[in-house]
């Protein structure tokens, strides 16, 4: 089954051909981030009017890199939520259109759970049971995967997402935007041990990041206001330690506790480096299998919304064209 995806929720204009769910045969991602920088993140109304600009012709070299002409493709999966409303409704309404010109059968999916499938793409063998750690953007989630399109949500953040916590920090330091992948790079030239943060542990298996992003905010303040020396480097690695232990500890207790001992991550901060590391390590003590999904299918892609799409599909689900944008959708435990 070939399904094309559209993704449009933030500021990349996505779109992908993708086979059964796992093979990837074109990955379009016309990403606005350039623009973006100068503003030091993402000006929604900009956003949108690119979208408008570049979703054609996206869609056009996804076909094309695919060698594959429109009507062969089975199903068109497009993200509705959540997102920037702006953004959202050009994608899915390219979708609609398309689905409803050429009779093609259109299926809307939530953003969130597309990051999941990015672990499917990269791993072809794998299969749910799985424990997900969720790590974007804008949305931290602790799961359990029973099976595709079926999951209950153990764990989530009480306030700021992971990668906000990145960006308010790495802005804070002056690092641009995307912060995330700046941060990474400066902490490897840092000292972790440098600085003592707060934990991002909350009860159970949520989180907190807007304390710990307040702390190193405040502290890097004091430092300036005292004129003390200090090193981006070092406050970048003690800021991402204390991040990445609190998910890796979790993420960990839930596999032993559940006994479900194959862990994947999934959204932007799954692309750190750190993160990686730790979680590889700590998966290799416990004898837990570790999937990590290949770079460009982390942050956001259309190949990780076709793959949603046709595990949505071959259950028998399709969405009806009345199908609206929902800018605030949290993941909430999922039954059949
Ligand atoms: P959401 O998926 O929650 O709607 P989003 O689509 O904006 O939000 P993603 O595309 O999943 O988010 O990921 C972008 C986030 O990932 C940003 O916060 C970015 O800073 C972060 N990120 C990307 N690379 C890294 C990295 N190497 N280390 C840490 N964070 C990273
Ligand atoms: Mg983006
Ligand atoms: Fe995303």
């Amino acid at each position: 089954m070939l399904v094309l995806g559209i993704e449009t929720s933030c500021d990349e204009t996505a779109a992908a051909i993708v086979k059964d769910g796992r093979e990837v045969l074109s990955n379009i991602v016309y990403s606005q981030v350039e623009i973006h920088n100068q503003f030091g993140g993402v000006v929604p109304e900009i956003a949108s009017r690119k979208h408008v600009e570049k979703i054609s012709y996206v869609a056009d070299m996804a076909l094309k890199e695919a060698n594959i002409e429109i009507d062969k493709i089975d199903a068109i999966a497009a993200t509705y939520g959540p997102g920037l409303v702006g953004s959202l409704l050009v994608g899915l309404s390219f979708a609609k259109a398309l689905s409803y010109a050429k009779k093609i059968p259109f299926v809307a999916i939530n953003h969130i759970e597309g990051h999941i499938y990015a672990n499917f793409i990269t791993y072809p063998d794998l299969k749910p049971p799985l424990i997900v750690l969720v790590v974007s953007g804008g949305h931290t989630n602790l799961i359990i995967l029973e099976d595709f399109d079926r999951y209950e949500v153990v764990g989530k953040t009480r306030d700021d997402a992971a990668g906000e916590a990145f960006d308010k920090v790495a802005r804070y330091l002056g690092l641009g935007y995307p912060g995330g992948p700046a941060i990474d790079k400066a902490a490897k030239r840092g000292d972790e041990q440098k600085y003592k943060y707060p934990s991002a542990d909350v009860d159970e298996y949520n989180f907190s990041f807007s304390g710990l992003k307040s702390a190193v905010i405040n502290h890097v303040h004091v430092l300036q206001q005292r004129g003390e020396e200090f090193r981006i480097e070092d406050i970048a690695a003690s800021f991402q330690k204390a991040v990445v232990d609190t998910l890796v500890e979790k993420t960990v207790k839930l596999s032993l506790e559940t006994n479900i001992k194959k862990i994947a991550i999934a959204g932007g901060v799954a692309a750190n480096s750190k993160l990686r590391e730790e979680l590889s390590k700590k998966c290799m003590q416990h004898h837990i299998q570790l999937y990590v999904p290949d770079f460009k299918y982390c942050t956001d892609n259309a190949a990780m919304i076709a793959s949603a799409g046709y595990f949505k599909l071959i259950k028998g689900h399709t969405s009806s064209y009345n199908t609206n944008a929902v800018p605030y959708i949290s993941l909430v435990s999922k039954k059949e």
